[in-house]
């Protein structure tokens, strides 16, 4: 297997972190250097017994407590705040401990929220198992649990000390988990980096296929790329809402279709929307449409949203965060590898991209 670790630095100041990138760094020892005597390893039923044994076996020397939360979305919850925060109390956790999250970014939010706030705040570290997970929910420091009455609304900017991401664990991962992080990973191709996006398309194969050397690579210049962009806006005041490209659309599907449409996917659909709207506005060209809806079909990604109302698209994009004063600001592709924030009021011409991009 190959050995050969990947490091980036998100480069923060004094939060400043390193993400290792490889595969088969479960079995590093030390999994990070420095670790504390107390370590609460947050995982859930599904990744727990696949990989909670090989993170043990390099933390023998320490105190580890292993709180297991349920599989799902809905374990990012109040409830499952308050239960780890038990755990903590109960076994004496002092403020020297660390928390470590093993899992999705379901766990990695959750896990990074508790680090955040336990004690006003203990040391984080993440190894993520999906790629959504990896190439985007650990890199950044938004932490978060959902509230009954929305998603992410009770949350924290916290850093990691570190993140290890081994990319052998992405070999136990559903066909949509796995696919739903390749439209992450094709969206930073697009608003930053075109030498990416056309390395993207010359490895469908081999992504598609799982395989490691090319794994390492999308993952690091994908985190290379959220790096730079946080780095820049840690708060997200400005640039980093570019990382929203296919969001807004996509987040109306997933409103309208929870049941059906992962969040990936959605993003998808809602990526070729965005880029079939500069195309009406003359600001792509038509083989710059085809390239992106090609990469993301080839990679088993949908390419079309459901049909919807227009009304119903507008209910829903009218709540997303980047409306300023009732107008919606969209993050639009002007070529591949780059992208722009734009407020939009015509809803005609939205509305005309929508329905060339929905079946
Ligand atoms: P998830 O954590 O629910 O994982 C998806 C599924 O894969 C789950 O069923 C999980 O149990 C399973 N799984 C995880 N690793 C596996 C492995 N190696 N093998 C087999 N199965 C595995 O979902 P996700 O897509 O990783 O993350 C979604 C969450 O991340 C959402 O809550 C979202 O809000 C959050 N998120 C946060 C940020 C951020 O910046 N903090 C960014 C994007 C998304
Ligand atoms: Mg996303």
């Amino acid at each position: 297997m190959q050995k050969t670790t990947q490091q980036i630095i998100v480069g923060l100041g004094e939060r400043s972190y390193a993400i290792d990138i490889g595969a088969g760094l479960l079995t590093r020892t030390p999994l990070f250097n420095a670790l504390p005597q107390q370590i609460l390893l947050l995982t859930n039923t599904v990744v727990g017994p696949l990989y909670a044994e090989q993170v043990l076996d390099q933390l023998s020397q320490h105190k580890v407590i292993v709180h297991t939360i349920d599989d799902g979305e809905q374990a990012k919850s109040l409830v499952n705040y308050g239960a780890i925060m038990d755990t903590l109390i109960q076994h004496n956790f002092n403020r020297d401990c660390a928390i470590i999250a093993l899992g999705g970014g379901v766990v990695g939010d959750l896990a990074g929220f508790v680090a955040a706030t336990y004690q006003r705040g203990v040391r984080f570290y993440q190894i993520p198992t999906t790629l959504l997970a990896q190439v985007d929910s650990s890199v950044g420091g938004k932490t978060a649990i959902n509230h009954p009455g929305g998603k992410n609304m009770v949350g924290a900017f916290y850093q990691p000390q570190a993140v290890l991401i081994d990319t052998e664990c992405l070999q136990t991962l559903s066909d949509r988990d796995y696919a739903c992080g390749l439209a992450e990973v094709v969206k930073y191709g697009i608003i930053a980096d075109a030498d990416f996006f056309t390395w993207l398309e010359a490895h469908v194969q081999e992504l598609n296929a799982r395989e490691s050397a090319a794994l390492t690579y999308a993952i690091q210049r994908s985190c290379q790329i959220k790096a730079e962009v946080v780095a820049a806006d840690e708060h997200e005041q400005s640039v980093r809402a570019l990382l929203n490209l296919g969001h807004t659309f996509g987040h109306a599907i997933e409103a309208a279709h929870y049941d059906t449409w992962k969040h990936g996917e959605a993003v998808a659909a809602g990526t070729i929307i965005a880029a079939q709207l500069m195309f009406q506005l003359g600001e792509l060209t038509a083989v710059e449409v085809t390239r992106i809806e090609n990469l993301l079909q080839s990679l088993h990604l949908p390419v079309r949203a459901p049909l919807m109302q227009l009304e119903q698209w507008q209910a829903f994009m009218q709540r997303d965060k980047k409306v300023q004063d009732g107008t919606i600001r969209l993050v639009l592709p002007t070529a591949i590898g780059s992208a722009t924030i734009r407020p939009m009021a015509d809803w005609q011409m939205i509305g005309e991209a929508i329905k060339a991009m929905s079946t």
